[in-house]
């Protein structure tokens, strides 16, 4: 039987990152077989019962799997919708494993989706800290003036504060009769962020569709709604 250092187990469970896990043993919040342990480093073993506030831990899981999804839009990233709309766990029916998105895109958002089951790669990932660059390419009905521009790149005010710098260039439209592209870089992750703020210089987008997330970067080849698995390279530079 394998013996695993508690705060190992919480981190790679997806409790928290392997720092906060630490933070939430001494603070008394998880047992171990009915048992309150405090002391870092406590060795555990599979068959052990962990329980974080009250709530168990799911079983470990050690066979990590890595998938980008190109999502489509019409889909959450969220597990379940209270409102019945499709999740993005649909799409993955296929493979054996239970993966979890690494963030989230909004309903109407296409692109690029990380999901896997190293949670504590995923909480990495999703800590502001981290500061993962994200470049979408977003699509509006008329040419942006230069102007309007350099406010995004130097950061606008949102309800929630100001925007961080950002990088932005613009991009040849996809099809005849679509209006102009551009591509924008963040490395904050806030809520419907990107749409804010091309709403908040005066032009509200009509598309949004992630194309790079830190090192990944959406294959022109895979079609919404098709995944596949990252390649070796490709997790070394994430991790
Ligand atoms: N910004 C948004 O506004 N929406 C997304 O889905 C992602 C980034």
């Amino acid at each position: 039987r394998q013996e695993e250092r508690l705060q190992k187990v919480l981190a790679q469970a997806g409790i928290a990152s392997r720092r906060h896990a630490e933070d939430i043993i001494v603070q008394g919040r998880v047992q171990v077989n009915g048992e309150v342990i405090r002391t870092l480093g406590t060795k555990v073993v599979s068959t052990d019962r962990i329980v974080v506030d009250g709530r168990p831990l799911p079983i470990p899981q050690k066979d990590y799997a890595y998938y980008l999804l190109h999502k489509p839009t019409g889909y959450i990233t969220s597990v379940t919708d209270p409102q019945g709309r499709k999740t993005v766990m649909e799409l993955m029916e296929k493979i054996s494993q239970r993966v979890y998105p690494v963030g989230r895109l909004d309903y109407d958002t296409s692109g690029l989706l990380l999901l896997t089951n190293d949670g504590d790669l995923a909480h990495r990932l999703m800590h502001p800290s981290y500061g993962v660059e994200k470049t979408y390419r977003v699509e509006v009905g008329e040419k942006i003036p230069e102007q309007a521009l350099k406010r995004l790149e130097r950061g606008v005010l949102l309800e929630d504060g100001k925007t961080a710098p950002a990088r932005i260039r613009e991009v040849s439209p996809k099809g005849r009769g679509s209006g102009p592209a551009y591509e924008i870089t963040i490395h904050e992750g806030r809520n419907r962020q990107v749409r804010r703020m091309f709403k908040a210089i005066g032009f509200p987008l009509s598309a949004l569709k992630r194309m790079r997330f830190g090192p990944l970067e959406l294959d022109p080849s895979l079609a919404p709604g098709a995944f596949r698995t990252l390649s070796k390279t490709e997790i070394q530079h994430l991790r």
